[in-house]
């Protein structure tokens, strides 16, 4: 199966009860942001733009799973900023599994490989055997030093302290944006693309389950993307989904001011993303793509769908935001823009402002989105069914999983560096290199 059963079962399971109740609207995924500090400064990142002033504030850990408890959404994303920094992430890891949530922790993979090492050593006084082996395997493949394995040897630092284990209710959600080159640009820092591949090779020897995520510009060779596919899907990964870049306001002025870019280079069309994602029906049955099949249709411009930005909602250091995990429009009660509730955000949000009907965008600033977060969930919940879609939803996630297709090592991952600086300043590619 593209996504395993049990979590299968989980989500359709609760999108059924919700029917069956005839509930309107409800909440699918949360987007959970305990914080918005990162360690990188991606040139498409609205995040750390929109809440720049924020950036030393956290979610108290409590106000994080009461989120969940409140939208009862069966999946979490944390999401951040980079979530590994939150200082109680393996707690909120703990806590939501412990709610029974499926849970993504959406990372630049920076403290991957860190966060699982502590792991190894809490598990080492348990059993030492198996960590063992562990540390031979990870050896053998040049992803882990001496001075690491000893470490690891000595035990917990503090053995009270949570980790981040491997669970299957869990999944690792790495930014990919492109090949070596081109991520290294997009997050404007050199060795970020190598990091993060050496992170994925190490979760998947200790048994974790990795997702990708992938946000598609304007400049984005979708030739490249598809060798990244192949590369990721020989290492084993577990899934992808995949997006298009919105053009947010924060993002935009950023842009200007410090890169001179011009948004309209960078950002998409809606003309654009259907260009781009001409693929898409190809790809998601040769890939592990999760999703719907309505919602790739879509994108590959084969159908029309409306927004429901109300079923991926986003909680922050500031609340509930609304209308979307893209845009704020200050209407919440709390003073801060934003809700204290979810239930406060359904009630008050006029839902009707928002999304493009029949190609006329109902507020400008959606104009150009597509984005899984307003889009998917109006798939996955048969809002604007057509006939047979259950039934292809159905045969797309109970379908076997595509097969790594065995082509990752003819592609050149290792194609080239940014020096460092920005996303202009990328010197040229290097002799390229195999994957490996
Ligand atoms: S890693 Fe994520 S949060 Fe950090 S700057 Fe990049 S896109 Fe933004
Ligand atoms: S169309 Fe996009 S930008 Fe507009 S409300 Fe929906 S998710 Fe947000």
């Amino acid at each position: 199966m593209r996504f395993p059963l049990a979590l299968t079962t989980k989500i359709a399971a609760y999108i059924v009860g919700h029917k069956l109740r005839g509930t309107q609207k409800f909440a699918t995924v949360l987007q959970l942001e305990p914080l918005h500090t990162c360690n990188l400064t991606c040139t498409g990142c609205g995040r750390i733009r929109e809440y720049s002033t924020n950036l030393k504030d956290l979610l108290p850990l409590d106000d994080c799973l009461a989120a969940a408890e409140e939208c009862k959404a069966p999946m979490v994303s944390i999401c951040g900023g980079e979530p590994l920094i939150y200082p109680q992430i393996e707690a909120l890891v703990q806590g939501l599994l412990d709610q029974k949530r499926i849970v993504y922790i959406c990372t630049n993979a920076m403290f991957m490989r860190k966060k699982m090492r502590e792991w190894m050593a809490a598990q080492y006084p348990k059993r030492p055997t198996f960590i063992e082996q562990k540390i031979t395997a990870l050896s053998d493949a040049g992803l882990m030093t001496e001075k690491d394995a000893a470490a690891i040897q000595q035990g917990p630092k503090d053995a009270a302290k949570p980790t981040i284990g491997p669970s299957k209710w869990l999944y690792w959600n790495v930014h990919l944006d492109g090949l070596e080159r081109t991520h290294d640009l997009i997050v404007e820092r050199e060795g970020v693309f190598r990091e993060c591949i050496l992170a994925i090779k190490m979760a998947k020897i200790l048994g974790y389950q990795i997702a990708t995520n992938t946000t598609v510009y304007k400049e984005t060779d979708m030739d490249e993307v598809e060798q990244m596919l192949d590369f990721l899907s020989d290492l084993g990964v577990d899934g992808h989904t995949i997006t298009p870049g919105y053009e947010y306001d924060a993002a935009k002025k950023d842009m200007i001011k410090r890169l001179n870019l011009q948004p309209e280079d960078f950002f998409l069309t809606r003309d654009l993303t259907v260009k781009k994602f001409s693929r898409m029906e190809q790809w998601m049955n040769r890939y592990t793509f999760f999703g719907t099949p309505v919602y790739f249709e879509f994108l590959a411009g084969k159908r029309d769908l409306t927004c429901s930005a109300w079923a991926i909602p986003t909680r922050n250091i500031r609340g509930w935001k609304a209308p979307c995990y893209f845009m704020t429009d200050s209407v919440g009660t709390n003073g801060t823009g934003h809700f204290n509730t979810y239930a406060e955000l359904l009630e008050h949000v006029d839902w009707s402002k928002y999304g493009v009907v029949n190609g006329v965008a109902r507020d400008p600033r959606c104009e150009n989105c597509m984005t899984h977060c307003g889009y998917e969930p109006t798939a996955s919940l048969g809002l604007n069914a057509q006939k047979g879609d259950t039934w292809k939803t159905i045969k797309f996630n109970f379908a076997s999983r595509p097969r790594p297709t065995g082509k990752g090592n003819e592609v050149a991952v290792y194609n080239g560096v940014t020096s460092g600086n920005g996303h202009l300043t990328g010197k040229k590619a290097e002799p390229a290199a195999k994957a490996s």
